[in-house]
């Protein structure tokens, strides 16, 4: 058997030929770094750099890259099986799964559907709040509240309700339908309370509830939408507005579920639990896609007790057993680490690294939480150049809009945190010279 070489030159031609990448174009793509192997916080490239990774790969390998304990549970799985249908059909992998989520996700939730990625948990969280109001006859509740500034997912149901300027409905205006949008929360984490942003949700919900099925909102962090930290009072006032105009409350914790925040999920900083809760991301530790939207006995009943009988969805790839064993070696291994340590280290080192860069021009806005690192940039960052100077520095960041933030795996240690928020810094510093 011949091996086939990595030929860069070739393979990056047809790469650029031929392969989407997120999110870029395909005339003009910034460019792709092509990326053989990767270990613990650090990333090989074909050309034999290696970068110290402040991504997680879209803030999913919370344990690093190739860890034996996950790669064990893979290969394991494999041995059994790799997948089976999930209709008629079930398997330990999902069951050990769903038992370990049950666990540590806020109280009250009690039943799980696995699905294929964090947009189709998004799809499904929707999708149950519809169906539960239509079981009970209220088919007029058929709209959403979010807020604005929101971040979840790419498919059409979960563009709807995303924020409508950088989700960018007017593209899609024909098809989406109309949501309502709370504006972002101004309060932010750590400042003291007003009330006010409550005020304006108060009064869209006193308005719209009576035609909406649910709030969706991401808990503590919106991710994707602007990396923005808001009150956990916000989010306490929200779970008693949305139980006072009855509408069901979604909490998407797919970014910020499994410790990101410095609690297992963010829905804890303000000790509420919501109706519906989406996770996927660092579910499997970042080894497959999975995702999983989980909802209280309540409202799987009364789904299930409609004129449909069941809950209509169901994902070939439902509950895929390789995925699940991983994702249950992964919750394993961050229940069994001193993660919360980890995190708020990570926290002091993104505090104290990242604190300088507000004296650099061109810096509007750093903020931290647990381990998210954020610069806000006064205008629009060029990816590929700040991403070629990062890279020169030896980490591997990707910035969006205005945004440059880190969320490095929580094993990184201290020299390494140092060496991504010191580059960090040098690159916005040599932007400015
Ligand atoms: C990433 C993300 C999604 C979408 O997940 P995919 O796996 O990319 O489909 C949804 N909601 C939030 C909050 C996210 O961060």
């Amino acid at each position: 058997m011949t091996h086939k070489l990595f030929n860069v030159e070739a393979s990056l031609a047809f790469d650029r030929a031929h392969i989407w990448h997120p999110y870029t174009s395909i005339t003009a793509p910034d460019p792709v770094y092509p990326v053989v192997s990767a270990n613990g916080v650090m990333l090989k490239l074909a050309d034999g750099r290696e970068l110290i990774d402040g991504m997680s790969s879209w803030w999913s390998a919370i344990h690093g890259y190739n860890h034996p304990r996950l790669n064990e549970a893979a290969i394991e799985q494999l041995g059994k099986m790799a997948h089976v249908m999930f209709g008629g059909l079930t398997h330990p992998p999902a069951i050990e799964l769903a038992e370990r989520l049950l666990t540590i996700c806020p109280p009250g939730l009690d039943k799980v559907f696995f699905c294929d990625s964090g947009s189709v948990g998004v799809e499904v969280a929707l999708k149950m709040a519809l169906q539960y109001w239509q079981a009970q006859g209220r088919t007029e509740k058929h709209r959403f509240i979010a807020l604005s500034g929101g971040y979840h997912g790419d498919t059409f149901g979960a563009m709807s309700v995303c924020d409508p300027v950088t989700g960018m409905h007017h593209l899609f205006q024909s098809v989406l339908p109309k949501h309502h949008f709370a504006p972002r929360p101004a309060c932010r984490f750590g400042d003291s309370w007003t009330g006010r942003d409550s005020e304006s949700l108060e009064a869209l919900l006193k308005e719209h509830a009576g035609t909406c099925a649910a709030l969706i909102l991401e808990p503590i962090m919106q991710g994707a939408g602007g990396m923005w930290f808001y009150h956990p009072d916000y989010l306490k006032a929200a779970r008693k507005l949305c139980d006072k105009y009855q509408v069901l409350l979604i909490a998407d914790e797919i970014a910020t579920g499994f410790g990101r925040t410095g609690r297992l999920f963010a829905c804890e900083h303000a000790g509420i639990a919501p109706d519906i809760l989406c996770v996927g991301k660092a579910l499997t530790g970042g080894y497959l896609s999975l995702a999983a939207t989980l909802c209280t006995a309540q409202i799987a009943e009364t789904i299930s007790n409609g004129e449909a009988g069941c809950f209509m969805h169901g994902p070939t790839f439902m509950g895929n057993p390789l995925a699940c064993s991983t994702a249950s070696a992964s919750i394993d291994l961050l229940l069994a680490s001193d993660w919360q340590n980890r995190v708020s280290r990570i926290e002091a080192g993104l505090n104290k690294g990242l604190a300088p860069c507000r004296d650099l021009s061109g810096v509007a806005d750093v903020r931290v939480l647990g381990a998210i690192g954020v610069i806000e940039m006064a205008a629009p960052v060029k990816v590929a150049a700040v991403q070629k100077l990062l890279m020169e520095s030896g980490v591997w960041l990707r910035p969006f809009g205005r945004l440059i933030y880190m969320m490095p795996p929580y094993i990184i240690n201290e020299t390494q945190l140092e060496h991504l928020t010191s580059a960090l810094h040098n690159t916005i510093k040599q932007l400015s010279d």
